[in-house]
């Protein structure tokens, strides 16, 4: 191997060009991006719903060594992020590192060479000491599973594959799922459609959104005063550690929270009937809480009905409810979430002996340590991998931590010179502490994204993002082993 490795990192969402950003600033450029898409953005070039944005203010939710003045709002909408990434790979000069239209379908770990041997979808084949994984964990809509969905006349689209050319004036809208997507659009296509009917199979815990549009004197205090950036920084940071808190290690702080949360629902859904259907009945944290202060007055307009009877059917009209009724629908919209407990499918990816990367995590689900190596798969490092995704806070964060983290492991390849891949007991007490820290946490009381059907929650780190930070300051290759050489 060379002293500097080359490097495949797959995708260029946040996670791939957060890596490539690390690497560049550390004098690495041995790194391409293979990107299916013929854009940058991962996530935030595909969600393009009306109402798109992220729940998480701008200034944390940003990469801390490129950060931006002038935010229009705190909240910043999908375009926004979407263009901000794209300048910021523009300033260091990334696209020129990508290969755009490239889907990888299969990776293999060539033990004789000692090299990743990928494979993407037009046939070719390439090759590289390490291989990085930064394929997020939403980016595979998931459809319901109901009876009867291919029956529907109308139109039809998951949120993520927002069909734009649908124009939903005075229509009869059928809205699937009360996520974090749904509680965006709906606001906003309630005042356009006809007739709105929100198929509620959970309520969702929503708390008021402190969101604000930065004034010219904000932007110039931001620009001029960055004291006062990083203040807003990091009070953002801090109060979504605080609610992390809430949700592992300390408990009691849920109380004043859930609180809030039942005061901003009484106050929004003055009608008690209403209100009793949006009011949770599983423990609050369960699932993903959301920030909103439209999504309740919208549901309580006269052209929208909350149903909460279950679905039992899509026919060709619209859609059954247990109850029999068939609630008749010109478009359906599925804000039914993302297969996020399907790591890295649906690549095929081979480690040592052969031994098939699904298969190694079937049937309890993925698993690596500190979310990022996997016994057996040597150089293969995961971005955004198993129990990395948090609760409350900001991914990007997350993925500065995992960034730094792979660019002292390439330093580290560079200068040894042997593939290396996790210890499996190295990993197995991982694994361990991460299990005893979440069985104390929400997300075993309901059934969310988090958690796989065998009930294992793979997606969420139990803690503050801060723990994380300080579990991945450092690279020690004492946690690695080198694969034995194949017999000639
Ligand atoms: P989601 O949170 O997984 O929500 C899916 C919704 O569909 C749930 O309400 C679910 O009900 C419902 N559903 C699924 N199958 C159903 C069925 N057969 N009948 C009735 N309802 C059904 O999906 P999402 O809203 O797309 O959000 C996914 C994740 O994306 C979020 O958790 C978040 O991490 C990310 N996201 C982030 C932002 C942001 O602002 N940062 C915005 C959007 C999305 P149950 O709850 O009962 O299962």
């Amino acid at each position: 191997m060379s002293e500097s490795p080359s490097i495949l990192i797959i995708g260029a969402g946040f996670a791939g060009l957060g890596l490539a950003l690390e690497l560049r600033r550390a004098g690495i450029e041995s790194f391409t991006i293979l990107e299916k898409a013929d854009d940058l953005g991962g996530v935030w070039r595909e969600n393009t719903y009306p109402g798109a944005a992220c729940d998480v203010p701008s200034p944390l939710y940003s990469w801390s060594f490129a950060p931006k003045s002038d935010w229009p709002r705190r909240f910043s909408q999908q375009r926004d992020i979407h263009s901000y990434m794209r300048g910021v790979a523009e300033r260091y000069r990334l696209p020129e590192k990508i290969r755009f239209g490239t889907e990888v379908t299969d990776a293999e770990f060539d033990e004789r060479r000692g090299v990743w041997q990928v494979r993407t979808g037009d046939g070719t084949v390439l090759t590289a000491d390490v291989l990085v994984s930064a394929v997020g964990q939403l980016s595979r809509p998931a459809l319901p599973n109901i009876p009867g969905l291919d029956t529907f006349a109308g139109e039809s689209f998951h949120s993520a594959e927002w069909n734009h050319d649908v124009d939903l004036t005075g229509k009869r809208v059928a809205c699937i799922g009360t996520g974090a997507s749904a509680i965006q659009y709906i606001p906003e296509i309630q005042p356009v459609v006809g007739h709105l009917t929100l198929f509620q199979r959970s309520a969702a815990w929503v708390l008021p959104k402190w969101d604000t549009v930065y004034s010219p004197l904000h932007h110039a205090l931001f620009k001029y005063f960055p004291p006062s950036r990083l203040a807003e920084r990091f009070l953002i940071w801090s109060t979504f550690e605080f609610l992390a808190l809430a949700l592992t290690d300390v408990p009691v702080i849920k109380y004043p929270v859930i609180a809030l949360a039942d005061r901003h629902r009484a106050k929004q859904v003055p009608d008690e009937t209403l209100r009793r259907k949006l009011t949770p009945d599983y423990a609050a944290g369960c699932k993903r809480g959301l920030f909103s202060n439209d999504y309740f007055p919208a549901l309580a307009q006269p052209n929208v009905t909350v149903e909460t009877t279950a679905i039992t059917e899509v026919t060709p009209r619209g859609i059954r409810t247990a109850d029999g009724v068939e609630h008749e629908a010109d478009v359906i919209i599925f804000g039914t979430g993302f297969k996020g407990t399907e790591f890295l499918a649906p690549m095929n990816i081979y480690g040592s002996g052969g031994r098939k990367l699904s298969d190694e995590w079937s049937p309890e689900g993925a698993r690596a340590y500190l979310g990022i190596s996997v016994p057996g798969f040597p150089n293969l490092f995961l971005m955004y991998g198993p129990n990395t995704n948090v609760g409350a806070g900001s991914i990007i964060y997350m993925l500065e931590s995992q960034a730094r983290y792979i660019r002292q492991a390439v330093r580290h390849l560079g200068s040894d010179g042997r593939p290396l891949s996790a210890r499996p007991e190295v990993e197995q007490s991982w694994d361990d502490w991460l299990q005893h820290r979440l069985k104390n946490t929400p997300w075993n009381f309901c059934s969310s994204w988090y958690r796989n059907a065998s009930g294992r929650i793979t997606n969420n780190w139990p803690g503050a993002t801060v723990l994380f930070r300080w579990k991945t300051r450092r690279f020690a290759p004492s946690d690695y082993e080198s694969p034995a050489s194949p017999p000639a």
